[in-house]
């Protein structure tokens, strides 16, 4: 039985970053759950890009904390429907996802602490060796700390990098991309992410003129809400077409694998809805015979991918927890494992945490 639900919230400061279509950002928010059951304590998260936490604080606090108590933390899946439906009116996904994917972590953390068994198993994967992409969030970085970054991924031997795009001008993507592909050679894949940035005529424009590039991926090219558009993207551009991290309900994965608007599928347990709904999403790329990738919340989706048919790569994301985590995730040769202990094996360190509470 759940016996309490207790939440806390971050502001993690980041080193000036942004994107084409979030812009700058400063701050990172971390909302820790521990949730208590039968003796156990299974611990989640949740995470923005600085801003929306509190309100997601106030939905575990105020709406999900009260609902979950007493009932049986064993049953997470009727647990999630539970979640969702009670904030239906203001939730289908939005924040409401990320406070609901706080508590689903922590509760697939007690599902394995229960059943000794490390997240990938309970999941039905099996332990496997995944390749990393290094992942930088560098669009306003000039080309010189642009291509130091990506040597710094070279170094510790990611077989994959990204870089943002969605300058203002055009030329300029070009000219970082191409530069980018001159450092890494033919044998590094890569990947460029315009986080929504562009109409989906500009994303034709702006795709054929980097379709030279050798591209691994085109990532989140346009809105989310433009299913339509990004299939139009996937059928005429020869780049794949990557989106997931802002889809917020298993039913945007299923519009987007059924319309053919997506190539790769990738998830993130937190702004998915928790990992009962990005398993979802993997099962929609599997039916599809799509690949898969990861989204951020690198440790948790280490296991997530070991259910997956087909993960081509986990990102391991410049803004990394490592700093707050009691075991950072180990990248060896650019491959990364999930944990083997029972769990999510995600612990943050309290200490490294305590001074950015807020
Ligand atoms: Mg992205």
């Amino acid at each position: 039985m759940i016996e309490g639900i207790e939440a806390a919230y971050y502001r993690l400061p980041l080193p000036l970053s942004g994107d084409a279509g979030h812009g700058q950002i400063d701050a990172e928010e971390l909302v820790t759950v521990a949730l208590r059951a039968d003796g156990l304590v299974g611990h989640g998260y949740a995470y923005t890009i600085g801003r929306g936490g509190r309100a997601v604080l106030a939905l575990i606090e105020h709406d999900l904390a009260p609902l979950l108590v007493g009932q049986d933390a064993a049953d997470v899946e009727a647990l999630w429907e539970t979640m969702w439906r009670r904030l239906l009116f203001v939730g289908r996904g939005g924040l409401a996802s990320f406070a609901i994917a706080a508590v689903d972590i922590a509760l697939w953390d007690v599902r394995g602490l229960r059943q000794g068994q490390p997240l990938y198993a309970l999941l039905g994967g099996s332990p496997r060796l995944i390749p990393a992409y290094g992942s930088g969030v560098d669009l306003p970085k000039p080309l010189p700390e642009l291509l130091g970054q990506v040597e710094g991924f070279l170094r510790r031997g990611f077989p994959g990098v990204k870089v943002k795009v969605g300058r203002p001008d055009a030329a300029e993507d070009e000219a970082r991309v191409g530069a980018v592909r001159r450092l890494i050679g033919d044998r590094v894949d890569l990947m460029v992410d315009a986080n929504m940035a562009w109409t989906v005529d500009q994303a034709l424009e702006r795709g054929r003129r980097l379709e030279g590039a050798g591209l691994y991926w085109l990532e989140e090219p346009t809105a989310p809400e433009d299913v339509a558009g990004h299939a139009r993207l996937a059928t005429t551009l020869s780049l794949p077409i990557a989106v997931g991290e802002s889809l917020h309900a298993p039913s945007e994965f299923r519009r987007y694998v059924e319309e053919g608007a997506v190539d790769i599928v990738q998830i993130d347990p937190i702004t998915n809805g928790g990992i009962t709904a990005s398993l979802q999403a993997l099962a929609l790329a599997d039916a599809a015979g799509l690949p898969t990738s990861s989204h951020y919340a690198d440790e948790l989706s280490a296991h997530l991918l070991c259910a997956s048919r087909r993960p081509v790569y986990l990102e391991k994301h410049a803004f990394a927890l490592d700093p707050y985590l009691e075991a950072p995730q180990e990248v060896v040769d650019g491959h990364v494992r999930p944990t083997q202990t029972p769990g999510t094996g995600l612990r943050f360190a309290a200490r490294a945490l305590a001074p950015y509470r807020g």
